[in-house]
């Protein structure tokens, strides 16, 4: 098991230029690692549909890519996410952070905590390059390969689950986000 934080530090050494979509417990994290206009904080979100979101950016930018930083109760939330990135191929990473937890509710066990692989939903899905990291030594050694080359890539992440958490908040409003990440992307204000 890892710590979140050691988790999301190796994250933030390997992102390179891309956009790093944040939701649920890394959501309160992910912005003091980076806060730049490449990176979203999918607060409010519709609970499972940061790799659904993560997929269209990738599929409008081909050439930048999206890592996505989702929950295992999100990702349980739609498991057809699965299917869907193996089958339209584009640059998305998605990291599933497992803590076994709901943790952003208040610490809930997730259904299937400690039984459900999320690795293998992943390949059974049909996504090839899958990978699966339960220590923080073994995730700084092996984020550079799975962090690299062709989407879509899924790796799961076991990390240590926090009980009490805040809800996390966003930074700044919705709105504020869009813009900041359109500017980000090159578009100019509407
Ligand atoms: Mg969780």
């Amino acid at each position: 098991m890892m710590k979140l934080c050691e988790a999301l530090e190796v994250v933030a050494l390997h992102r390179g230029q891309r956009i790093v979509v944040a939701t649920m417990s890394a959501a309160g994290e992910w912005p003091k690692w980076s806060d730049t206009p490449l990176d979203f904080i999918y607060i409010p979100s519709a609970m499972g549909q940061a790799p659904s979101l993560g997929l269209g950016l990738a599929l409008a930018q081909p050439e930048r890519g999206v890592l996505v930083l989702n929950g295992d109760g999100c990702t349980l939330m739609n498991l057809g996410c699965l299917v869907t990135l193996a089958h339209h191929p584009a640059n998305v990473f998605l990291l599933i952070v497992e803590n076994s937890l709901y943790e952003v509710t208040g610490g809930q066990p997730t259904a299937g905590a400690g039984r459900v692989d999320f690795a293998a939903l992943a390949k059974a899905a049909g996504i090839e390059r899958v990978y699966r990291f339960d220590r923080a030594d073994a995730w700084r050694g092996g984020a550079a390969e799975a962090l690299s080359g062709p989407g879509p890539v899924v790796v799961s992440l076991q990390v240590e689950g926090r009980i009490g958490q805040k809800t996390p908040k966003a930074p700044r409003p919705m709105s504020e986000q869009i813009a900041r990440l359109r500017g980000g992307l090159g578009f100019t204000p509407s």
